[in-house]
């Protein structure tokens, strides 16, 4: 029998530790492991790389500020060639799902390098009620806004596929709406995600730090407190134990919101913990600029410290970027921090990141770092061992490392829409050198080899 492809001499990172075998794949799946080399279609040298689980992105916006056959292309493109196999989408659509969602399937379905799977974000009654029709078509993770009301209630949805109009809303993200998601969600067995801030703490703070004429991304934090994280947790959580929800607080990037969390724990709270890179490399106190503008605001060095130390102690569940695929002349259109958009790029430089600052500085292991990147995130989200885990049977994506390489980051590097990156002309040691999906090769030393519409949609049933 000869094989489609054969992994040959990379060291394997598996839950137990490193194993010393070649990976065998047959039909995009992995169907065993061996000393010798097998009669093979493609073999593909792992000598002195590492092999690990396919890296799944909890957390990407894209389709927003360019429609989703465009943003599929060049975010799918930045993603390869970071080493990601799997993208997790925020959808956000402002009206029914039954006339907007398949048109976005659809186009999705042929513009993508790697795979992919959609969390869709709830505005309206309507749409909880159509939270069933989103499982149907294989959407088990829902996503709700605390922050979107009163004054700050401004947001982009995704944009419908084929259109180059940004399409701006208006939404009032009620308690109610909150407390029905949840209930809705519990009742169909799906975690609900929540971006964790106290929405009229935070506009009474943006208001005040506007009249006072601060500025700058301390002005920026300051204005949406860490307690105001804190306030939202707390209320979200109530709702959770009254109504045994799975609670996915995303984007934890202050030491406040994690005592808070861990208190919500303690009382019986079912919680999952996401972070992202700019909350362990970036503060306001070193970072200039608006660049690295985004929500819930990066924090200080000591937040830096902490959250690291939340991953070392297995606190934190796993790793999502927070990506926004905008661009300059969107990011910085005002005059000063407040008038500057909010989020940026990041689903490039999230392995690098995690293996240069992380695995490489010794704040984290190799073990840990494949729990934090890929095998959380597809137990949570009903994809394991489909995905998370190279065994017998598993989809063959596997990205591999290799630790040495330095290399300088730059925007350029990943093909992706944006323009800039915040860590432009940072040297990081410890690149993925190869990123394969499904047994494809689809990115390799920085070039994209894959072929559009590779990528699959990932349905997920309820777990
Ligand atoms: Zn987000």
């Amino acid at each position: 029998m000869t094989y489609d492809v054969v992994i040959a001499n990379s060291h394997i990172v598996s839950p137990q530790g490193l194993i010393d075998k070649n990976i065998i794949i047959d039909e995009g799946k992995i169907v065993g492991f061996s000393h010798e080399i097998p009669s093979c279609d493609k073999k593909i040298d792992g000598r002195g790389l590492l092999s690990i689980p396919g890296p799944i992105d909890t957390h990407v916006h894209y389709g927003v500020y360019s429609s989703i056959e465009k943003a599929a292309k060049s975010e799918s493109h930045a993603s390869a060639i970071g080493g990601v196999t799997t993208m997790m989408r925020m959808l956000r659509l402002q009206k029914s799902f039954k006339n907007s969602l398949q048109d976005q399937l659809d186009t999705s379905a042929r513009n993508h390098y790697v795979d992919y799977t959609i969390h869709a974000s709830i505005f309206s009654n309507q749409q909880i009620n159509e939270m069933d029709y989103c499982v149907e078509k294989g959407i088990t993770s829902f996503k709700i806004y605390m922050n979107l009301g009163g004054e700050v209630g401004h947001v982009y949805m995704d944009m419908a596929p084929n259109s180059s109009t940004l399409e701006e809303a208006v939404v009032d993200v009620t308690d109610d709406i909150i407390e029905m998601t949840i209930q809705k969600a519990a009742s169909l067995g799906c975690p609900v995600l929540v971006h964790a801030e106290d929405y009229e703490s935070c506009a009474c703070g943006i208001k005040t730090a506007k009249e006072k004429k601060q500025d700058g991304l301390s002005a920026w934090s300051e204005s949406r407190s860490p307690e105001f994280e804190a306030k939202a947790i707390k209320t979200v959580c109530k709702y959770g134990r009254e109504y045994g929800c799975v609670i996915y607080f995303v984007h934890i990037g202050s030491e406040r919101a994690l005592q808070q969390i861990e208190e919500e724990k303690n009382k019986g709270t079912k919680i999952f913990v996401e972070t992202c890179p700019h909350y362990l490399t970036l503060s306001y106190e070193k970072q200039q600029g608006y660049l690295a503008k985004v929500m819930p605001p990066i924090r200080t060095k000591k937040d830096n410290e902490v959250i690291w130390n939340a991953l070392s102690k297995n606190l934190i569940d796993t790793i999502g970027t927070d990506h926004v695929a905008n661009q300059l002349k969107l990011k910085l259109g005002g005059e000063n921090v407040w008038g500057a958009l909010a989020g940026f790029p990041g689903i490039g430089t999230f392995i690098p990141i995690l293996l240069s600052e992380g695995v490489n500085k010794n704040r984290i292991s190799l073990e840990q770092l494949v729990r934090l990147s890929s095998s959380n995130a597809a137990k949570i989200f009903g994809m394991y061992p489909k995905k998370g885990i190279l065994e017998k049977g598993s989809d063959a994506d596997i990205t591999m490392i290799d630790l040495k390489k330095e290399n300088k980051v730059s925007s350029e590097l990943f093909g992706g829409f944006s323009d800039y990156i915040v860590y432009e002309g940072m040297n990081l040691k410890g690149w993925p050198v190869k990123t394969i999906v499904r047994g494809h090769l689809v990115a390799e030393n920085f070039e994209v080899v894959g072929k559009l519409g590779h990528g699959q949609f990932v349905k997920r049933p309820i777990i």
